[in-house]
């Protein structure tokens, strides 16, 4: 299966080279829907870096594939009302309040439900092994955490 990639789902061409850029063989891939939470982030999805849209589908093909369970992404874009609201119970927030990748469209939430804590994590090692955050791997692409709203796994791109 080197280097074949089934890129049906993707718009074709668009997307075609950069894509292969991404994967090395290890993770042959086939793309396969998303899930949406809300309606609202169907709109939020399309103004997200291609790099990070890239991370999704993979990830959707991976865990539709690997676990047959759905990728259900269940937060994108937050306003800054909305970060000091989630973090108004939170000290060292109050005293210096810091800003979210979601607020400028470079991070997505996915429920791990679906596929359990031990995929998700594996699922985060396989999105840092191909889609590292930068060259340094100064920070992950792919976690999964809890900050208070349930574990849930986080992806973040870089500012450009
Ligand atoms: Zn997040």
């Amino acid at each position: 299966m080197s280097g074949q990639y089934n890129l049906s789902g993707l718009k074709k061409g668009k997307y075609e080279d950069t894509f292969n850029g991404y994967l090395s063989a290890k993770y042959p891939v086939m793309f396969l829907p998303i899930l949406f939470d809300e309606e609202r982030l169907i709109t939020e999805f399309e103004r997200l870096p291609t790099k990070l849209k890239k991370m999704v589908w993979f990830a959707a093909t991976h865990v539709n594939s690997e676990w047959n369970v759905p990728l259900v992404l269940t937060h994108i874009f937050r306003t800054k009302n909305e970060q000091n609201e989630f973090y108004s119970g939170d000290k060292k927030y109050q005293e210096n309040p810091w800003s979210s990748p979601h607020q400028d469209y470079r991070a997505v939430d996915i429920r791990l439900t679906d596929m359990g804590i031990k995929a998700a994590k594996e699922l985060a090692e396989i999105i840092n092994d191909l889609f590292p955050y930068d060259e340094d791997r100064t920070r992950n692409a792919a976690l999964v955490h809890d900050v208070g709203l349930g574990a849930h796994i986080h992806f973040q791109v870089k500012r450009d």
